[in-house]
C-alpha cells in the first residue's frame, strides 16, 4: 500500500470551479464525424438527498438536490473558470448584468453574440449516471457511477421526457415519465457529433424500449436486483459539493476589471491569486484548448480517467445488455437526417479568421436563446 491517500491527492487535483480533473466526472470524447455517432448509453440517477449515506459520506444539509441535475455556471475570461451566482441560486451577477445591459443597447446579431461570449457564463446541469454492462459502453466505464456536466442540449431532451405521461402512439412507443426512479427507468443513448469545431449532442434521446420502463438492474428473472440498485445508488456522487460555489465580492471585481479593460490575471492586486495558484501548474497545458470550448467538450480524458480502482466494475455478473438495439436503428436513421440538417447549418463554420465566431454549436445557440428569454423577462420588469 502507498504511504500517500489516493483519494485526498484526488480531491485536491478538483480545481473547484466546474471544470474538474475530477476521475469521478465522465467527459464524452470529441467526436471527428458528423455523420456517425460516438455513442454512450445510461442510466440518470435520481437526486441525493440530505442525509443520504453515499459511498463518500454522509450528504450534509446544504447538498441534498431538488431535482435530477444541478445546474451551476461559470464566467470563462482568460481561460479561467469564475462560478456565477445568477446560475447558481438566481442572485445577482454583476458580470451577466453587465452583459444584460449591454445586450439591451445592441441590437446587431453578431455584436450580441461577442458580447452573450464574452459576458454569459457557459452553464451546466451535473448528474449522476449509471453505465450498464452494455456492448454499446466502453468496457472500462461498464458497470460505474460517473457525473456528467450535461450541456442544455441533453438537459433538454432529458426534461421533454419528463413532461411525457405516457409512450403515446403504440407504433412508435417514446419513453416517459420519471426516467431517474431505479425501478422504472429509461435507458439513456448518449450520441455525440461532430458540428463545427465542438460536439453536438442533438440526436441523442431515451431508448424506448417498446414504451416500458425497466429497472436499473435486473436478477435473472428480469426483475429489479435490490442488492445491486442500492449498491449503484450508494456510488452517487455527492454533487452539490464538488461545486465551488459563487462569490459575490469576487464576481462584482471581475466585471469592475473586465469593463475597464484590466488584466486582472496578472497581480493585480491578488485578484484570485490564492486559489488559482496550487491548480495553475497542473492546468496549464489544458487553459489553451479550454478557452475555446468550457462546455466540456474536451475529448482527452476518457483514456486518462480509467475507473478508480475501488470503483470498478459493481458486479460481473451482468448479462452484456444487447436488446435495445433493435430499437436504436430506427434512431440511427434518424439521426443520419438531423445531420443532414446541420451540416447546411454548419457553412458558416468555414472562415478561420476568429477563434470566436465558430464555436456556436447547438448548444451555444439553445443557451443563447435562453439568454434572450431571460433578457426578454428583464425588459418586462
Ligand atoms: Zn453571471
Amino acid at each position: 500500500m502507498s504511504k500517500y491517500n489516493i483519494d485526498d491527492i484526488r480531491k485536491k487535483l478538483k480545481s473547484k470551479s466546474g471544470k474538474f480533473n475530477d476521475p469521478d466526472e465522465f467527459k464524452p470524447p470529441k467526436a471527428d464525424s458528423t455523420t456517425d455517432p460516438i455513442k454512450f448509453r445510461f442510466y440518470v440517477l435520481g437526486p441525493v438527498m440530505a442525509g443520504e449515506k453515499l459511498k463518500s459520506g454522509v450528504v450534509s444539509d446544504d447538498s441534498g438536490m431538488e431535482q435530477f441535475f444541478v445546474s451551476h455556471g461559470n464566467h470563462w475570461v482568460n481561460n479561467r473558470p469564475h462560478p456565477c451566482p445568477r446560475t447558481w441560486d438566481n442572485t445577482e451577477c454583476d458580470v451577466c448584468q453587465t452583459g444584460f445591459d449591454l445586450l439591451k443597447e445592441e441590437k446587431e446579431e453578431n455584436a450580441r453574440k461577442a458580447i452573450i461570449n464574452a459576458w454569459m457564463p457557459s452553464s451546466y446541469h451535473m448528474i449522476n449516471i449509471y453505465f450498464p454492462n452494455n456492448k454499446v459502453n466502453p468496457e472500462e466505464l461498464r458497470g460505474t457511477v460517473k457525473f456528467f456536466n450535461a450541456p442544455k442540449s441533453v438537459l433538454d431532451i432529458m426534461t421533454a421526457t419528463l413532461m411525457r405521461d405516457d409512450a403515446g402512439d403504440s407504433e412508435d412507443p417514446q419513453a416517459f415519465g420519471v426516467f431517474f426512479d431505479e425501478t422504472s427507468s429509461f435507458l439513456f443513448q448518449l450520441e455525440v457529433l461532430k458540428q463545427g469545431k465542438n460536439n453536438s449532442y442533438k440526436t441523442s434521446g431515451f431508448l424506448a424500449n417498446g414504451g416500458k420502463p425497466t429497472p436499473i438492474a435486473k436478477d435473472k428473472d428480469g426483475k429489479a436486483d435490490d442488492n445491486k440498485i442500492k449498491k449503484i445508488l450508494f456510488n452517487r456522487h455527492d454533487l452539490v459539493s464538488k461545486i465551488e460555489k459563487p462569490d459575490q465580492d469576487k464576481i462584482s471585481r471581475l466585471a469592475k476589471s473586465m469593463l475597464n479593460g484590466d488584466d486582472y490575471d496578472d497581480d493585480n492586486g491578488g485578484f484570485d491569486k490564492d486559489e488559482n495558484k496550487s491548480s495553475k501548474s497542473t492546468n496549464e497545458s489544458k487553459d489553451k484548448k479550454e478557452e475555446k470550448e468550457p462546455e466540456s467538450d474536451e475529448g482527452d480524458s476518457l483514456i486518462d480517467e480509467g475507473p478508480l480502482d475501488d470503483e470498478g466494475p459493481l458486479d460481473d455478473d451482468d448479462i452484456i445488455d444487447d436488446s435495445d438495439d433493435q430499437k436504436s436503428k430506427s434512431d440511427d436513421q434518424k439521426s443520419k437526417s438531423d445531420d443532414q440538417k446541420s451540416k447546411s447549418n454548419d457553412s458558416s463554420d468555414s472562415s478561420d479568421s476568429s477563434d470566436d465566431s465558430d464555436d456556436s454549436d447547438d448548444d451555444d445557440d439553445s443557451d443563447l436563446d435562453s439568454l434572450l428569454d431571460q433578457l426578454d423577462d428583464d425588459d418586462d420588469d
